[in-house]
């Protein structure tokens, strides 16, 4: 940001209480931050109440060479123990997952289930000559195979490396050679919308580039007669056949490596967010019983995919370690049809739903008619993550999923901070649409300006966390150089997160997106996020994207991309009436110059919005890099139609 600070234009005057009977019942209760304030005696209480240790550590955190935080580093445990091994005396069969698979098929696992699974599969893993601190990559869609996976690495304490199953071969590979994998763990293919995705296939080709791989496991999942390998190539359901059930947890220190999870950075090569045991554990299990308010009766459901942070934090090792009871669905949310989640609500009792507002603004464009087909009663809590959620796009979803008694946590945190960082606690924080609201307890969070100084309330600048946590990155992995630089540089002593943010008079943030999209309006800093949700807002949109773009007089102008509801027809009528909308929203520097209608958005695949691209077409450049899209193909279409916008003068 050229400006030391953010506008703060947008806002949001709603607010929403805890009902009192979510309140009385809540985990966490008032007096929680009070508690909190000493952080490090908070988290040293959380991880010896929330974990089982073989040694319990004596040293909350070693900070002694900063950035490299060491937590807990004397402990010693078991992270799959700990998911596992300890439930069975007491809920042994309870279900742990209840899976859905997208043509109908269902499987039910328990803890003990669960248990055997993953210890048949570790001792194979051992078999196949996969040894203590080996990397192993896993290449799949959301079967229960790929959390019995993880969890065997985990209780040998090999390290996974999951990489999303809708990547490519290229993707797959560099993230393979990055990590030195020795064993590949994938599946014949996996199911989106009807038709067979061919993940072995694709791994085959990634495969003429790895030369580290000394076995690839199939798990046979859609009958597709993918190719095999003599010698390096062998099916799940042959190599766990007559393997022992039991098999011992390997011992690890808490600062061993857990697992490394590429993110794509900025430019070029994806970094590998490394993970540990102790901290991590504590992190997102502190954060699941708190955030989520789990209780033992619950039918929690974390719509992610487990390729992202968000499946490996909750959906499977902080519910698993807090004993609680999963859902997880295979295929698109719209197969066969476009209340395929509601309908497992439904049938499942679901009562905890955590998703993407990504998803959210799909179902909303879908029609309310999808989710009213259905008996949503049994939810209690809702949650979103990924992107700044639009205050309408969460009244939506607090309306239209939460039948308007559901508090909803909006949820902030990243990849590299490993659990969730500022978030609501439901039945203690008032809730404000769009707001993630305050630092969990035990994290310090704070808006700075360029020189690193704290903004005052109502004010924005770069989003910071202040001080170490448990679950934070180690490394990037094989480079401690990129770790400094990209995290700890920009202000010396506090983690920089990337994202801009801003607080209100009560201290609330709000997230206003990563700072290389914000934008420059006539030496105004504008977020592309508080423009975004402005356009939200008109009854007439879906779902908005908003990039800066050179203009000689202004230099950036407001550049808006926008997909309108279901049956709504994009005119030059409407065009006049978004800009005037988005004026009198907050104000007429964020009028955007020009508007054009698109059927979609570019977005990643974990579906966040790739402004990046909408630069390029914006600005008539050569696209950048589109590998890490989900819809390649409606990049030429959007150029196509902004050609033939026509623009404000
Ligand atoms: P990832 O590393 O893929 O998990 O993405 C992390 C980024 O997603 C953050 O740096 C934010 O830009 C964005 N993000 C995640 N959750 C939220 C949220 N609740 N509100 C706003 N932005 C979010």
């Amino acid at each position: 940001m050229a400006d030391s600070t953010l506008e703060n234009l947008l806002r949001e005057e709603r607010v929403f209480p805890p009902p009192p009977e979510f309140a009385a019942q809540a985990n966490a209760q008032p007096g929680i931050y009070e508690e909190a304030e000493d952080w490090r005696a908070w988290w040293m209480r959380q991880a010896l109440e929330r974990i089982t240790w073989y040694e319990e550590p004596t040293v909350v955190v070693d900070e002694s060479n900063p950035p490299f935080y060491k937590w807990f580093v004397d402990g010693k445990l078991n992270v799959s123990y700990n998911c596992l091994d300890r439930h069975l005396e007491t809920i042994g069969d309870k279900v742990a997952f209840h899976w859905v698979g997208e043509p109908g098929d269902r499987r039910t696992l328990t803890y003990r289930e669960l248990h055997e699974h993953v210890g048949r599969f570790a001792n194979a893993l051992k078999g196949l000559g996969v040894r203590r601190g080996d990397r192993v990559a896993i290449y799949m869609g959301m079967i229960p195979e790929l959390p019995i996976a993880m969890l065997a690495c985990a209780r040998i304490g090999a390290v996974h490396s999951v990489v999303f199953g809708g990547f490519s071969s290229d993707a797959l590979a560099d993230r393979i050679i990055d990590a030195q994998a020795k064993v590949l763990i994938t599946q014949d293919g996996s199911w989106r919308r009807g038709t067979k995705f061919p993940l072995k296939e694709n791994a085959d080709v990634a495969l003429e580039r790895t030369p580290t791989i000394e076995h690839v496991v199939v798990v046979e999942r859609v009958g597709n007669d993918a190719p095999m390998t003599e010698g390096r190539d062998v099916w799940y359901h042959d190599l766990v056949e007559g393997q022992d059930a039991e098999c011992e947890p390997e011992v690890m220190g808490a600062e061993d490596l857990l697992y490394i999870l590429y993110t794509s950075g900025t430019t070029g090569k994806p970094k590998g967010i490394v993970h540990t045991q102790g901290g991590y554990l504590t992190g997102v299990t502190t954060t699941h019983h708190y955030v989520f308010d789990i209780k033992p009766d619950d039918v929690y459901w974390c719509a992610a995919d487990i390729g992202w942070v968000t499946g490996h934090s909750y959906i499977v090792y902080g519910p698993l370690a807090n004993g609680a009871t999963g859902v997880m669905y295979e295929g698109a949310p719209d197969h066969p049809d476009k209340d395929r989640l509601w309908q497992i609500v439904e049938e499942l009792g679901v009562t905890i739903f955590y998703t993407a507002p990504t998803a959210i603004r799909a179902f909303m464009k879908w029609g309310d008619e999808y989710p009213a087909r259905h008996d949503l009663s049994s939810l209690r809590l809702l949650g979103t993550v990924g992107e700044p959620i639009n205050p309408e796009a969460w009244m939506w979803y607090h309306t239209h999923i939460g039948g308007g008694r559901c508090p909803i946590v909006d949820t902030w945190w990243q990849t590299e901070t490993g659990a969730i960082m500022i978030t609501p606690l439901p039945g203690v924080v008032d809730l404000k649409p769009g707001s993630a609201t305050l630092p969990f307890p035990g994290i310090g969070a704070d808006v700075v300006d360029d020189e690193g100084n704290s903004v005052p309330l109502g004010g924005g600048g770069y989003l910071v966390l202040t001080h170490p946590w448990p679950s934070m990155l180690r490394t990037v992995y094989g480079d401690d150089q990129r770790y400094l630089d990209t995290y700890w540089s920009r202000f010396p002593g506090k983690y920089f997160t990337g994202d801009g943010a801003k607080r209100d008079p009560d201290g609330y943030f709000w997230l206003l997106g990563r700072v290389d999209d914000i934008m420059l309006v006539a030496g105004h800093n504008i977020s592309t996020a508080e423009v975004e949700s402005a356009l939200v807002a008109h009854p007439a949109v879906a779902e908005a994207a908003v990039v800066g773009r050179s203009d000689p007089i202004t230099g950036q102008a407001i550049a808006a991309f926008v997909t309108l509801r279901a049956g709504i027809v994009g005119d030059e009528a409407l065009i006049d009436e978004l800009r005037e909308h988005v004026g009198k929203t907050i104000g007429p520097i964020a009028k955007p110059k020009s508007i054009v209608f698109t059927p979609d958005l570019p977005k990643t695949r974990s579906g966040k919005i790739m402004r990046r691209l909408l630069k390029d077409i914006s600005e008539h450049r050569q696209l950048g890099d589109v590998t890490t899209l989900a819809n390649a193909e409606i990049v030429a279409e959007i150029a196509e139609l902004a050609e033939h916008a026509p623009e404000e003068e």
